[in-house]
């Protein structure tokens, strides 16, 4: 789907752990949403620690905040984050040497940078080069230059634009 004028497409991805992301939340710790206040995207909410078990998310105005008004030090101050939900899909033509380790060189660099690959696949091949597709999810516009900026830098990298289609 290459939707818009510029090649990217928008594209919603369910979080399978979570459905947002929480700003202030400690890496890998378990989240759940509170059954009593059930925050919603928008509501300003506060995270409670629960040694062994993660953070509960509440409303900020949630009732049974109460009974943690003696444990400060289990308050968490999050919030929702929206933008890295959003990833958008760019398509790269990239004409590569054709070398062993230009491919690896290529995947190393997206991945550095935080692109991923959803789709890799050689349009053209002859005995110096390979002329590959990459569609690459990113999260805007400047990640995908970004990307191609540092591409252009390996030394396997003939050259790397859009897909004008
Ligand atoms: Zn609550």
């Amino acid at each position: 789907m290459y939707l818009e004028k510029n090649h990217l497409s928008k594209k919603i991805f369910n979080n399978k752990k979570n459905d947002l992301n929480i700003n202030g939340a400690i890496p890998g710790m378990a989240i759940h949403y509170a059954h009593c206040c059930s925050p919603l995207p928008g509501d300003r909410i506060v995270g409670i620690v629960t040694s062994g078990k993660g953070i509960t998310v509440h409303s900020i105005d949630c009732f049974s905040l109460e009974k943690f008004h003696d444990t400060p030090e289990r308050w968490l101050d999050i919030s929702w984050e929206r933008e890295k939900d959003i990833l958008y899909r760019g398509k790269l033509i990239a004409v590569l040497m054709n070398e062993p380790g230009s491919l690896a060189d290529v995947t190393r660099i997206i991945s550095s940078i935080n692109g991923n690959i959803s789709n890799l696949q050689v349009v053209n091949r002859d005995i110096n080069f390979y002329k590959f597709t990459i569609d690459l999810e990113v999260e805007n516009l400047s990640h995908l230059n970004e990307i191609m900026a540092a591409l252009r830098l390996s030394n396997f990298v003939e050259s790397v634009e859009r897909e004008k289609s």
